[in-house]
């Protein structure tokens, strides 16, 4: 949702998994390598989006490992990049805003962050909003924690279309081992 809203105003995507070492409940890199590959094919117009993996490995360092992030898709010659809410966060560790606030410090950087608040689907706006844009109730959002996804995959159970494509969600429920131990 993310990725094809920057579309929208912009020439491309590139997407720029960190592929290595992370913490236990994250999913396999081989899963989401096979996710992106499978949602790109799908989802996305010829030449709108590559794919490229960053080898290195997650440190969960909040705001600051955001920075990290950015200098490093600068250094690919990226001009802009998404930064979400609690980004390389940890449970309720950092603040989660405290990954967008930090770029004011960091004026002398050549890549523009560009900030999404947490998006849903709402069944009564009939589009993926935002609390700012949206006035309904939680029992007509779609949303979901990683928690509750996590326990419904390894249910064998597929989350709502609206949380996750259903060829995406096939690729998990296929492989034998989607979560790091
Ligand atoms: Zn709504």
């Amino acid at each position: 949702m993310l990725q094809k809203t920057s579309i929208t105003t912009r020439d491309g995507v590139f997407v720029n998994p960190v592929i290595g070492q992370k913490k236990s409940g994250d999913f396999v890199d081989e899963v989401i390598v096979k996710c992106y590959e499978t949602m790109i094919k799908l989802y996305y117009p010829e030449n709108r989006c590559k794919l490229g993996t960053l080898h290195t490995q997650m440190k969960y360092a909040g705001p600051k490992e955001a920075i990290h992030h950015a200098i490093m898709r600068q250094n690919y010659g990226c001009t802009h990049i998404i930064i979400g809410r609690d980004h390389a966060g940890v449970g309720k560790f950092y603040d989660p805003m405290a990954a967008q606030k930090i770029f004011d410090d960091y004026p002398e950087l050549e890549i523009s962050p560009v900030f999404f608040p947490p998006f849903f689907y709402c069944r009564k706006c009939l589009t993926y909003t935002t609390p700012k844009a949206c006035p309904h109730d939680n029992d007509v959002k779609e949303q979901i924690s990683g928690t509750a996804l996590r326990e419904m995959i390894q249910n064998g159970q597929a989350p709502s279309e609206f949380i996750l494509r259903p060829e995406v969600a096939q690729v998990i429920l296929d492989h034998p081992k989607p979560f790091v131990d």
